[in-house]
């Protein structure tokens, strides 16, 4: 099940989100104060998105999310202001959050997409349950080992669907060509690296919006290459 949090001391409010957030396939967990919203991450640590109101009886939504991030989860964060000052928002940047929502709430279609938005960023389509890993324009299936962009399918061989799965597993991280080498064609593999360039060169074909300036496959001058998703 997709968890998350709703921390939010109205009670009209909190069951409002709630029956909205079941209505779109997710199981909340309801806190009314910050020691609640603790205890419920305590009993699931498997909550991938949090929507936090800011100001509670016991502290503040922006001390909620602070502590969240010193424990050193990238769960989703989600503040709920009542205002519109720009000072929340920077505040609640400051303090690790993702996103806002304004109440009261203009639509509730539009807190859902928010969910929805994130929780994809977090990597919480998961992927036990769907075979999926989705990554801003991507969508990788590991069932059928396809790649999608912008829902768009993309051809790729087996190799390129190797290197593209590796990428999707370390996001955000700089892959050495040896590395890449080394996974996707085996520890066993004697050959140049130059197959790895070779192979990046044609898969930069296929998923950059513009090859010649890549956005997606990064050079690392020196070292590989990073996936941006
Ligand atoms: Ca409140």
């Amino acid at each position: 099940m997709k968890k998350v949090l709703v921390l939010e001391d109205e009670a009209a409010i909190r069951s409002f989100l709630v029956i909205n957030l079941k209505r779109s396939g997710y199981e909340p967990l309801e806190a009314g104060t910050g020691a609640e919203a603790f205890e419920q991450l305590r009993l699931n640590p498997d909550v991938k998105v949090a929507l936090l109101d800011i100001m509670l009886p016991d502290t503040d939504g922006f001390e909620v999310c602070r502590k969240i991030r010193a424990s050193g989860s990238k769960m989703g964060i989600i503040m709920l202001t009542a205002r519109t000052q720009e000072m929340d928002k920077v505040t609640g940047l400051m303090t690790g959050a993702d996103d806002y929502v304004t109440k009261p709430l203009a639509s509730i279609a539009e807190l859902t997409a928010r969910v929805d938005a994130l929780y994809r960023r977090v990597g919480g389509d998961d992927l036990a349950e769907t075979g999926e890993v989705v990554r801003g324009p991507f969508r990788l299936n590991t069932r059928n080992r396809t790649l999608e962009k912008n829902g768009e399918r993309i051809r790729l061989t087996q190799v390129e669907y190797a290197i593209v799965k590796l990428f999707m597993d370390n996001p955000g991280k700089a892959l050495s060509r040896e590395e890449i080498l080394a996974s996707v064609w085996g520890e066993d593999y004697v050959g140049d690296l130059k197959i790895v360039d070779v192979n990046i060169r044609r898969l930069r074909l296929k998923v950059e919006d513009d090859p010649q300036t890549p956005s997606c496959i990064t050079t690392v001058w020196g070292y590989g290459y990073k996936w941006g998703f």
